[in-house]
């Protein structure tokens, strides 16, 4: 095949399900090709690291029995790099691990593609710390062996050396091993491993799915089959298993495995995910607000214009901070034209906001609401100042009516609108329906009456039954009661901290 540019190939691997896996030039590489071409057990979230236009290729879709799709896999890398393409073919764990990683790259080595392998965390490496099981330790064992479920089909003799398997104490990890797992815990034992032998499944190891499943070889079998324990997971043989007990740390998180819905709008839905992530939620994004430019920038350029003869600038949110530079570099200023012009903002993280523009805020009240922003200039002597307020168009009519109460001008141009999205993200909506989600969470009044808007009021309630509200402050929450929502968790203080906080405590004073 004659080429028309230089075509590359990275084979990445993609780790073993928890994205955070992959490694540092792993992440760089899905960044600099032109095509991925990814797997099923490759994290989804790991396309995200694509340049804006990659063609993204899921292999599992091309052509159907198991081989003819390894060729298919095969042909594409070829065709793409030999048209010049950058490709990334991005496997889960580590490619060179059962992952046919090898086949690949003797395809391309035989069609004179230059290839790089980027290795990844394999799943008998990443799925066992996840678990709490060190494949070697000194007391217990002292090799690691990784050994396939599955041999190819057809294979009349073994391949496996059973009687070496069997013999001395070595940690043993297969992969794919879920539909033998019988006859591998029987082939052990006759090969002379003791019947009581610890075993752990660990299926969807990393991920927030992660499910472990503890036996001996004497019952492993059974025990799998009762549960309906499924691929994809590895079995791990050997008295290392014993030490989970003690260390397992990521199932034991207070919020491990507990569904949560993130109604936020999706620019502002990752740290609040990533907070509860940490405590091992699974996060289900639903964002119920699109953030949208108002209908013209007229009146908020015309406030910018003349920004230093305000005595003041009031953000409620990241959004107006964000719109107000945007707009105020868009007229060719910075954040020099606000000259002596104070800041405030309605809490903490709107006040972080203004930091990637070098501005701190002069005012931060300690009730995070609009009514505290009003609290707070009632105790300045604020009579006959200026004050502008971008805004969001549906903002509560708190700022400026208080304001002017206090004698101050407000000039409040909208600087964005926020709307109802047209749609909800179809696994956030499946999850709800398949009861898989057990707190649903509110940030604003507009995320609680958008969803009902978007659902159906009833259809709502009737999908929350049994759901945890978790609402951010007072008014989200009598907005979730108006709907005929019981609000279960409310912080004391309206940030998603102290929300993430008291979610945390509700799951864990339950879990008792
Ligand atoms: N190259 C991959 C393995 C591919 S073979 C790697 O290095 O991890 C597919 C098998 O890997 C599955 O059948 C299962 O046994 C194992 N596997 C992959 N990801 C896994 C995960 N997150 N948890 C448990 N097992 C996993």
């Amino acid at each position: 095949m004659k080429r028309e540019k230089n075509g590359y190939v990275y084979l990445i691997g993609a780790g073993p399900g928890d994205p955070g896996l992959i490694t540092v030039k792993g992440r760089e590489c899905i960044g600099r090709s032109d095509v991925i071409l990814y797997d099923y057990l490759a994290h989804p979230g790991l396309l995200e690291f694509a340049r804006p236009g990659a063609e993204l290729i899921y292999a599992g879709k091309i052509g159907g029995a198991h081989n003819r799709e390894q060729g298919q896999i095969n042909d594409m890398l070829v065709e793409k790099a030999s048209a010049g393409k950058v490709v990334a073919r991005l496997k889960g764990g580590d490619p060179f691990i059962f992952g046919r990683g090898g086949e690949e790259c003797e395809v391309l080595a035989d069609a004179g593609i230059p290839f790089e392998v980027v290795p990844g965390v394999t799943a008998g490496i990443g799925a066992t710390a996840y678990a709490g099981i060190p494949l070697t330790h000194r007391d217990f064992t002292t090799s690691v062996t990784f050994v396939t479920g599955h041999e190819s089909p057809g294979k009349e003799v073994s391949g496996i050396d059973w009687q070496s398997l069997g013999r001395g104490n070595g940690t043993l990890v297969f992969y794919m091993g879920m539909k033998n797992l019988p006859q591998i815990a029987q082939d052990l034992v006759s090969h002379g491993r003791p019947q009581e032998t610890p075993v752990a499944l660990v299926r969807w190891g990393t991920r927030p799915e992660q499910e472990v499943l503890v036996g001996t070889l004497a019952d492993i079998g059974e025990r799998a089959r009762k549960a309906a324990f499924k691929a994809p997971a590895i079995t791990v043989v050997g008295d290392v298993v014993r030490l989970r007990d003690k260390l397992r740390w990521f199932d034991s998180r207070p919020l491990f495995g507990t569904g949560i819905l993130v109604t936020r709008a999706t620019d502002q839905a990752g740290v609040f995910s990533r907070l509860l992530q940490g405590y091992g939620a699974r996060v289900f994004e639903c964002p119920t607000i699109a953030v949208k430019q108002p209908e013209d920038f007229s009146e908020l350029d015309k406030a910018i214009r003349t920004v230093a003869a305000f005595d003041w600038v009031i953000f409620t949110s990241a959004n107006g901070v964000n719109v107000f530079f945007q707009r105020l570099h868009h007229l060719e200023l910075d954040s020099r034209a606000l000259g002596p012009c104070r800041v405030a903002v309605v809490g903490p993280r709107t006040g972080e906001s203004l930091a990637p523009y070098g501005i701190r805020p002069d005012l931060v009240p300690s009730g995070y609401h609009a009514e505290g922003v009003v609290e707070a200039f009632g105790r300045l002597e604020v009579g006959g100042k200026r004050a502008l307020y971008p805004r969001g168009d549906r903002a509560r009519d708190v700022i400026g009516p208080g304001l002017q109460k206090l004698g101050m001008t407000v000039v409040a141009p909208v600087a964005y609108r926020t709307v109802v999205p047209d749609s909800l993200p179809r696994d956030a909506v499946e999850a709800l329906e398949e009861r898989r989600i057990r707190c649903v969470t509110f940030t604003s009044s507009s995320a609680v009456s958008n969803l009902a808007a978007l659902v159906g009021e009833n259809r709502l309630l009737h999908l929350l039954e049994g759901v945890a509200v978790a609402s951010i402050g007072p008014v989200t929450s009598s907005s979730c009661r108006d709907l005929g929502l019981r609000v279960d968790i409310e912080p004391r203080e309206s940030t998603i901290e102290a929300l993430t906080g008291e979610i945390v405590r509700y799951f864990s004073f339950r879990r008792e």
